[in-house]
């Protein structure tokens, strides 16, 4: 009985051990309004009983060619944004044989479900996982390689995207062999590049104030952020593109940023560089769940890392100014763990706070040996985050933290 026990589970590991991550093969084919043809195949390797993904409702899919032994069932789905379709793929006997799962289907690019970051506009193409064009693990944390042929772009413009990028005359070939959740592109007109450590910066004018701050911190933040955690995998490229939203956000070695409102003669150094630091903190602080309430130790944590930047360059005084607008910010919060995702302000203002307050009572070292030690982790949940909390500072001190977080 040991014997057997023991063989099985040994099968079990040497099983998962081996597991390749899932592969994307994407060809996207879009015409010059916008209209998009794409034939995405998603190779499945891990055995599991089912898996579902999330597309947009607003593309009309063409009847499935299952293999055999797999069936589909569909529902509609409006998180994390509506008008989608949940596509749950059933599996009659889960193998480790790779699982083949073709989706054909056409549809407009643009939605108004797109965080006002038009998938197409006038300069080009911005997209990402908000516009849910291709087919996306419904759980928002399945990682994938991908292969990407896309067609329809048209000569000027300039392709940003992840991993091995190769301009046609009529497209772009994408090979990226590491894995992440989404397939983020930004193919637009008039991008000029620059390079510095650990960043190759994309924009329409290198030459304002806004692009050589992003430039000039984004350097700076990647030298801070890897004397504590180590040398950046991958250099970050970054797009900075124009559109009234200000939104900005980060992907494996991959952040766009926002010109909307920021660009000036006047803009202060402290606002981009703190921006900045935030997308760059990603490199290391992504790898929590956005549909859980461990979301907070993606944003939460980037921010933290962002103050501890903003304090370590511009000093007492600019880091007191914004924790001051954060505490202001935040005064009506609310708990940040304890109800699901948390909102914008107990991510962004709350979360950081709590982090920066747990940094003045075990001190800067123990600090910095607990930030050391969850960023080496593969997965960023609550509870590894407060074992080694427990093992670094005591079990008070996590319990600190977690009733601050749910209170
Ligand atoms: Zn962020």
């Amino acid at each position: 009985m040991r014997i057997v026990s023991g063989l099985v589970l040994g099968l079990l590991s040497v099983a998962s051990a081996h597991a390749a991550p899932p592969h994307y093969r994407v060809n996207a084919d879009f015409d010059p309004q916008g209209n998009l043809k794409a034939d995405v195949t998603v190779t499945l390797t891990e055995a599991m009983p089912e898996k579902s993904f999330l597309l947009s409702r607003r593309f009309a899919l063409q009847p499935m060619q299952l293999p055999s032994g797999v069936t589909v069932t569909t529902e509609p789905a409006e998180k994390p944004v509506e008008e989608l379709t949940r596509y749950t793929f059933h599996f009659a006997k889960p193998t480790a044989a790779p699982v083949k799962l073709r989706f054909l289907y056409t549809g407009q690019i643009n939605t108004k479900h797109d965080s006002n970051a038009a998938a197409l506009r006038p300069e080009g193409f911005e997209l990402f996982i908000d516009h849910m064009w291709i087919p996306i693990g419904a759980d928002i944390q399945t990682r994938f390689t991908v292969d990407a042929d896309i067609e329809g772009l048209a000569p000027d413009l300039v392709v940003v995207a992840q991993g091995d990028v190769k301009r046609t005359k009529t497209g772009v070939r994408i090979r990226r062999d590491f894995i992440d959740i989404d397939l983020p592109m930004v193919a637009m007109q008039g991008l000029q590049r620059a390079e510095a450590h650990g960043v190759e910066f994309f924009g329409r004018d290198l030459s304002t104030r806004l692009s050589g701050f992003y430039v000039k911190h984004a350097e700076g933040a990647a030298r801070y952020f890897e004397a504590m955690f180590g040398p950046l995998p991958r250099k970050v490229r970054m797009a900075q593109v124009w559109r009234k939203s200000g939104l900005g956000y980060a992907r494996t070695a991959y952040t766009v940023l926002s010109e909307g409102g920021r660009s000036g003669e006047d803009v202060p150094e402290v606002n981009p560089a703190r921006y900045v630091a935030h997308e760059v903190g990603h490199a290391w602080w992504m790898l929590a769940s956005p549909l859980s309430e461990d979301f907070w130790l993606v944003e939460s944590a980037a921010e933290y890392m962002s103050m501890r930047y903003v304090e370590a360059t511009f000093g007492a005084g600019e880091i007191a100014r914004n924790i001051a607008s954060k505490v202001d910010g935040s005064k009506d919060a609310g708990p940040v763990m304890g109800h699901g995702r948390p909102n914008r302000i107990q991510l962004y203002g709350k979360g950081p706070l709590i982090l920066w307050e747990l940094d003045k009572r075990i001190g800067r070292p123990a600090m910095d040996r607990l930030m050391i030690a969850m960023a080496h982790e593969p997965v960023h949940t609550t509870p590894i985050f407060l074992k080694h909390l427990t093992a670094i500072a005591g079990a008070d001190q996590a319990t600190w933290f977690e009733t601050a977080m749910r209170t």
